[in-house]
């Protein structure tokens, strides 16, 4: 079956030694997680996930953000990375293939547990967590509830005894500059870019591939729909991750 997307996606990425790949929601919700969505569920159907995600609301009253980041943290550690994750891990094997940098905006392990080496948060991650005020990172295990709570007690620092909060970036907060940086160097260094499963409207991070579009890198998006992003895209692949994405590392793998 010939199919002209296909091939135009392999001819921008067959002689591509440094590929980034720029992921978002749409990612993980072929595995089942659906952002904000699967979380709004039982004891919190009502709730407004803006008000869940702001720092204000956390110094107000933790406890009931506390058990639905936990609840995420549950659905997310039982989740299973798809084949777009699974695509990506076996494309930094290809022997032409130097490095496959991967950074998304999603807060779930997915891309690590799909194989892949190179991963950058800039959001953040369910999985960290650290004190409110002195961000020492929080190193003892933390037992995820098996059934969603309306409130559950953060544990205290250790050293200045202020509530552990999630390691993710929530509304008006900077994202962590480490992680910028990484994600500013592999657009600004790479052959090729791949947009997946992004819409491009969460700012700051959906300028940045704009950065790897002013230097004119050939730039993929696979999206089942246009985003703000098809306009700098060289190809607009109307698909998915699960679908397009191991086409795609296939093919590249038969042409070894
Ligand atoms: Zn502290």
């Amino acid at each position: 079956m010939w199919d002209a997307q296909l091939e135009r996606a392999i001819t921008l990425t067959q002689q591509a030694r440094r590929i980034h790949v720029f992921t978002g929601a749409g990612m993980s919700a072929e595995s089942g997680l659906d952002t904000y969505r699967d979380a709004q569920t039982g004891v919190w159907s009502n709730v407004d996930p803006q008000a869940m995600a702001s720092i204000d609301a956390w110094a107000k009253d933790p406890e009931p953000m506390w058990a639905w980041y936990l609840w995420r943290a549950r659905l997310a550690s039982e989740a299973e990375p798809n084949a777009g994750h699974r695509a990506i891990a076996a494309w930094q094997q290809l022997p032409q293939v130097d490095e496959v940098i991967v950074t998304t905006q999603n807060i779930d392990d997915l891309h690590e547990r799909g194989g892949s080496s190179h991963v950058t948060h800039l959001h953040g991650s369910l999985f960290r967590f650290r004190c409110t005020i002195c961000s020492r990172p929080w190193k003892a295990p933390i037992d995820y509830p098996d059934q969603p709570v309306e409130r559950l007690t953060p544990p205290t620092c250790p050293l200045c005894h202020n509530p552990i909060r999630p390691g993710v970036v929530w509304f008006g907060e900077p994202l962590p500059n480490h992680d910028w940086q990484r994600a500013e160097s592999a657009m600004t260094n790479c052959d090729v870019l791949i947009i997946v499963g992004t819409s491009g409207v969460v700012y700051p991070a959906a300028g940045l591939p704009r950065l790897a579009a002013a230097l004119g890198t050939p730039i993929i998006e696979i999206s089942p729909e246009p985003t703000e992003l098809s306009d700098i895209a060289t190809l607009s692949w109307r698909s998915t991750a699960a679908t397009a994405l191991p086409q795609l590392v296939d093919s590249l793998a038969g042409l070894t």
